[in-house]
């Protein structure tokens, strides 16, 4: 049986391979690094329910391996200029978590391992870099000549996808402005800070920056938002977080950076998502770049894994349209509410802010003031008809 082809071995293909497996479908994963190479930062942390689902689903027993691994807390903090004014504990859920907290890494291992218990055939370092599709297969070529044929591939090989260009397919939309910083910091053992997501508006401690501290396995992930005239050496290199750090989380963690990042708002989402002879389908990263507020990048990518090996299993032109049409749909969805929420929190009109502080002033005697800052930086979950029932 002609195999389907997977390039890209992140979160997203790696999960597009195990859904096809679970199809009873022949696969070859494709993955330009080597098989050692290392993958560092705690980058897409959250595991969503709805994802834990599709992972189950593609093979039983993922998502409780992952769930034991990772971190859930019930308790959500946002302050405003030090001041709390939103907090609110969950009682655990009777049944699966709402979502689990891992470092990307950790999310990747399970998958491969979960990958090799499927029977994925996988090939490291194999670039790709061309690509020709027919009505009834698509050949890849390596960059060092080898040729790969499938029935299908799935194209989940990142940003910046080659099989993306070398189909011309654009990605369109928008870059905001400014940067943030990311940066990862193990625990100190014993002394491990609340198990709780806090988002800070203008906190005191780094200068009226806007900051969010999010716990992972074994330590904590905090995202400093920096002005528009910040400079990314004053900010983003590992001394500069060393000088602002403590005035975040306090004193005993500059010595305990695992990672530090910056990224810039991106939203964008493929012209396409399938080739003209619908036998190329584009998933995560290739199709589209959402900024990480609102958790939709590795989630949103591994549901158009799922959807990519449903369409493939049904084997009709029709299903793969089917596919790109409904997965496109949700990435405009994503992207639109990403940028609800980039309004929010770099906004461009004065008066964002003004409602802002008053909100803070009003949270203690109005609460939907506080609910309103503690969920705005994540833009609207729900309601993209084209996604019915779907968060992604
Ligand atoms: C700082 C930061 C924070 C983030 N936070 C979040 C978050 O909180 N929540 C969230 O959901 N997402 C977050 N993301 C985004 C998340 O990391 C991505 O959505 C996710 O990695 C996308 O997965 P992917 O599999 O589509 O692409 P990638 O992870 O980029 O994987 C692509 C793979 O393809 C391989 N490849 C590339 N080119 C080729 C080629 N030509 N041939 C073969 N292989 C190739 C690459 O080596 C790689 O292994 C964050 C990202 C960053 C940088």
């Amino acid at each position: 049986m002609t195999p389907v082809l997977v390039v890209g071995a992140g979160p997203v293909g790696l999960s597009a391979a195990l859904a096809l497996r679970a199809h009873g479908l022949p696969v070859v994963l494709l993955e330009a690094d080597r098989e050692d190479r290392e993958r560092p930062g705690s980058r897409a942390l959250f595991v969503h329910r709805e994802t834990l689902g599709l992972l189950d689903a593609m093979l039983p027993g993922l998502a409780a391996e992952i769930t034991a691994y990772g971190r859930t807390w019930h308790t959500r903090r946002t302050l405003y200029r030090g001041r709390e004014v939103y907090s609110r504990s969950f009682p655990p859920p009777s049944g699966p978590p709402p979502f689990t907290s891992l470092r990307q890494t950790d999310t990747e291992r399970f998958l491969r391992a979960a990958c090799e218990r499927a029977g994925v055939e996988c090939v490291w370092g194999a670039r790709v870099t061309g690509v020709r599709t027919t009505r009834t297969e698509v050949r890849l070529t390596g960059e060092d000549g080898r040729v790969w044929t499938g029935a299908y591939a799935v194209a989940a090989d990142g940003a910046r996808s080659a099989v993306r260009r070398e189909l011309g397919i654009e990605l369109e939309g928008t870059h905001g402005e400014g940067f943030h910083v990311v940066v990862d910091v193990a625990d100190v053992p014993g002394a491990e800070l609340p198990l709780e997501r806090v988002f800070h508006y203008e906190h005191p401690g780094a200068g009226g920056r806007s900051v969010m501290r999010v716990p992972f396995t074994g330590g904590f992930q905090v995202d400093l938002q920096c002005r528009d005239d910040d400079r990314e050496e004053e900010y983003g290199t590992e001394e500069a977080v060393r000088r602002w750090l403590p005035g975040v989380v306090g004193d005993g963690y500059a010595e305990r950076i695992l990672w530090v990042s910056t990224y810039r708002f991106l939203r964008k989402v493929a012209a396409s998502f399938t080739d003209p002879h619908r036998r190329v389908l584009l998933a995560g990263e290739a199709a589209h770049l959402f900024p990480p507020f609102g958790a939709r990048g590795m989630n949103s990518g591994i549901a158009d894994a799922a959807r990519a090996a449903e369409a493939i299993a049904a084997g009709t032109g029709e299903a793969v349209a089917g596919f790109a049409e409904v997965r496109r749909a949700a990435a405009l969805f994503n992207s639109a509410a990403a940028g609800t929420a980039l309004d929010h929190l770099r906004p461009h009109r004065r008066t964002v802010r003004v409602r802002q502080r008053a909100a803070a002033a009003l949270a203690p005697v109005l609460p939907w003031c506080g609910s309103w800052l503690e969920h705005a930086p994540y833009g609207p979950r729900h309601g993209a008809p084209a996604v019915a029932g779907r968060t992604y």
